[in-house]
């Protein structure tokens, strides 16, 4: 179990800010994010690599008096991770499986292949299950009911009515499935989770000296909840720790100074 992996599905795409003093090369998108992987030691051999559609691009403006971005995204025509190319995963291989929200009705069967895959081992052996439910898209609400853990954002919340992270998780936990934990991130009002208990979970933010720049704070949440749960953190512990690091994102451009560097 201590050397299994966790495997996120979702797209990346190559932001390119306006604040970085050089642009990448033309053309070089792909082969910049797959070094950038690599440079960080996420293992890419995973990746399904499309044979049509370009790299997903974005251009952002981050505005350095508050921290906030304004991001232009030239949409693309990649296609997404179809469960055809799931199917080619070895699941012995993992521990954790995260799902970003986009075709989810490709992800359920995914999903479902990894719940068939766990009905076949014990408690301690299964893969947890988490989504992502991020944009206001009719289709990714199917993907509540799937999750072990599910992220729900602000925008998606304030899509359903609620005004407050807790109101948010009150409102929407009858859609997870049974033992489910869901979360709800409310920028620099923290976080709440929610568990099967029912009592709701909060966290406040860590914000950092000066904002700098926000982009993917919501993706560092999710990352360092996923990895402190992992780890078999509490709830509070996780919600802890994702504000923290999410927090000390928003003080650094991108995220190479998250972790302080030895000098
Ligand atoms: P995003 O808009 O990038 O998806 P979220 O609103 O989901 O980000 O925020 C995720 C987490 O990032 C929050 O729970 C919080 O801990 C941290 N965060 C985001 N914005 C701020 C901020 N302005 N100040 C402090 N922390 C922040």
């Amino acid at each position: 179990m201590g050397d299994k992996k966790i495997l996120c599905i979702g797209l990346v795409c190559l932001d390119i800010i306006n604040v970085v003093d050089k642009y990448p090369e033309e053309d070089t998108d792909s082969s910049f994010i797959t070094a950038d992987f690599v440079r960080r030691g996420v293992d890419i051999s995973g990746v399904a690599w499309q044979k049509e559609g370009e790299t997903p691009c974005a251009c952002c403006v981050v505005c350095p008096i508050s921290g906030t971005r304004t991001v232009v995204l030239f949409d693309t025509n990649l296609p997404d991770v179809s469960a055809e190319d799931f199917s080619r995963v070895d699941l012995s291989q993992y521990k954790w499986i995260h799902w970003e929200g986009r075709n989810a009705e490709e992800q359920v069967k995914m999903i479902q292949r990894v719940e068939h895959y766990n009905s076949t081992l014990p408690e301690d052996k299964r893969i947890t299950i988490s989504v992502e439910i991020e944009k206001t898209r009719e289709p990714l609400y199917q993907l509540f009911p799937y999750g072990d853990v599910v992220f729900v954002s602000k925008d998606v919340a304030k899509h359903f009515g609620f005004q407050t992270a807790a109101d948010a998780l009150r409102g929407l936990y009858g859609r997870v499935k049974k033992g489910a934990v869901l979360m709800c991130a409310w920028a620099e009002k923290g976080a709440d989770a929610m568990g099967p208990d029912g009592a709701v979970v909060h966290s406040d933010a860590f914000p950092p000296e000066a904002l700098v720049d926000t982009l993917g704070a919501g993706d560092t949440f999710n990352a360092s909840v996923i990895f402190a749960l992992s780890r078999g953190k509490s709830l509070q512990e996780a919600l802890s720790f994702g504000c923290q690091v999410a927090g000390r994102k928003c003080g650094v451009h991108g995220y190479d100074d998250i972790v302080p560097q030895k000098q």
